[in-house]
């Protein structure tokens, strides 16, 4: 079986998220498990890159009425091909999104995937769609590619990894940038709530709709979660599937991490561990005590997050006997909202506006608790890093962090974490204490630790998940 990967982001080369870290990983566990797996994304001007990447042809394509270059680069990482598609004009810039003209840049990026594969002779079983940016794949597919000879029986798959970002644009956009005809504006297949909608296009047009844990897939057939889209997905329920996110084990490993300064494992992390978190106090400007419970936070700055639960508790969470380290970067409302409780508290609480991946290892491998309390969160892949590091996560019962944490019960000694049911700053509180109170008996502590690092959370049972689906579909 051959799959081709479609995203706009893939670690090691270039991340923003979570996206990032699944289409850098789940290739590559594919691969392990006898997958023909490539992976095919923008080249862009601040790439990462460890190795020079081979060019491999160029030429110019169609977007709508527009004529550009394309160029192909690839390179080939654990038994994936990665290919990138060049353009100066579209990529050559700082940076990832947020640009007035990410729907043309994208479209340019769709076409160009398409075109790739006729002009490499690349002709793979499934072509798995991630997210926004991929997601005129599949109309453009099935509207107009898949008529042609070599592009028959491709399946095509599209995954969510965030039902909140759906790619929503001005209707005129379906035939200036993706050269379609209007009659699928007017008949439905592209437009929701009289806008054009690329997330729901994908879904419509897809064989299969995948997400990124069991519980998204059921949160999203409802109005509290489907963001306008639940209609659209209770129509294709039986070719939605949620299969939950792994992490990388080999670069997410406290044995070999080299962002943190004590390699620690599930034998000797009792005296390991604690050096990492009076080191990461030292780093920070934070009172060097090792039985301070010290809980982490590392994330983008955006509602969904639960920052407005973390910033309504912060003072009475600053009453009580922690440290609290924060990394993260975003809207501007939660940078200032943080910023004053650093002040107000400089002796127990240490700010760091910022994107630092180094940083970010060596919070997971330092803090005794993370804390995420998200209002919504797809899978998310923090609290999965945190347990590998026996660290152990705090967390609200939405999506993957539901699917992942399971609540401590310290009359059966059971869980790996803590967690609360509620959007609620009381609810977060009242779990706080009571991990607290865990934390401070060793015996439960420990359990938890080890409970926590233990956890199994790689990709091999989900990477098995995904080739059941992907076979189903090959067969039909
Ligand atoms: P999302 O994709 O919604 O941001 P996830 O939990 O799935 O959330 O993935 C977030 C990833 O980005 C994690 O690997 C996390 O460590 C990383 N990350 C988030 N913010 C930062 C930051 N400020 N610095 C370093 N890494 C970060």
């Amino acid at each position: 079986m051959k799959v081709l990967f479609v995203g706009s982001e893939v670690t090691p080369y270039i991340k923003s998220g979570g996206l990032a870290d699944v289409l850098g990983s789940l290739p590559k566990a594919l691969v392990e498990q006898g997958v023909e797996c490539s992976v095919v994304l923008p080249k862009y001007r601040d790439m990462k890159l460890a190795e020079t990447l081979e060019y491999v042809t160029s030429y110019y394509i169609w977007v709508s009425w527009r004529r550009e270059y394309c160029g192909i680069f690839k390179t080939e990482l654990d038994g994936v091909t990665f290919y990138f598609i060049d353009n100066e004009q579209y990529f050559g810039r700082p940076g990832l999104y947020s640009y007035d003209d990410d729907y043309e840049r994208f479209a340019f990026f769709d076409f160009a995937v398409l075109e790739m594969l006729s002009h490499l002779n690349i002709k793979p079983d499934i072509l798995s769609l991630h997210d926004w940016q991929a997601a005129m794949i599949a109309p453009l597919y099935k509207e107009r590619y898949g008529y042609y000879e070599f592009y028959h029986d491709i399946k095509i798959t599209f995954t969510i990894h965030n039902i909140a970002y759906q790619g929503k644009a001005d209707p005129r956009l379906i035939n200036d940038l993706f050269g379609l005809g209007d009659h699928l504006y007017y008949n439905g297949n592209l437009r929701h709530d009289n806008c054009f909608n690329m997330m729901k296009a994908a879904i419509l047009y897809s064989d299969l709709v995948t997400t990124v844990s069991p519980t998204y897939a059921k949160e999203i057939l409802t109005d509290e979660y489907g963001e306008g889209l639940q209609s659209i997905l209770n129509m294709k329920k039986d070719r939605l599937v949620g299969i939950l996110n792994g992490i990388d084990y080999d670069t997410n490993n406290p044995e070999t991490d080299p962002n943190i300064l004590y390699h620690f494992n599930k034998d000797n992390w009792k005296e390991e561990k604690v050096k990492n978190k009076i080191a990461l106090q030292r780093e920070l400007g934070l009172p060097e005590n090792e039985e301070v419970p010290l809980i982490g936070i590392v994330t983008r700055l955006t509602w969904q997050k639960g920052l407005d639960l973390i910033l309504s508790k912060m003072d009475e969470m600053m009453h009580r006997d922690v440290q609290v380290v924060v990394l993260g970067a975003g809207d501007r409302k939660y940078e200032d909202g943080l910023r004053y409780w650093a002040g107000q508290y400089p002796e127990k609480f240490s700010l760091n506006l910022k994107y630092d991946f180094a940083l970010s290892c060596r919070i997971y491998a330092s803090c005794d608790m993370f804390l995420m309390p998200s209002l919504f969160e797809p899978c998310g892949l923090s609290q999965m890093m945190s347990l590998r590091y026996g660290t152990i996560p705090i967390v609200r019962e939405t999506g993957g962090l539901k699917d992942s944490v399971i609540p401590y019960n310290e009359y059966e000694m059971t869980g790996n974490g803590f967690s609360f049911a509620h959007y609620s700053g009381d609810e977060m509180m009242s779990v706080i204490n009571y991990a607290q109170t865990m934390y401070a008996n060793k015996k439960h502590w420990n359990h938890l630790v080890d409970a926590a690092m233990n956890s199994k959370l790689d990709w091999e049972n989900s990477a098995k998940q995904y080739i059941d689906v992907f076979k189903k579909l090959v067969d039909e």
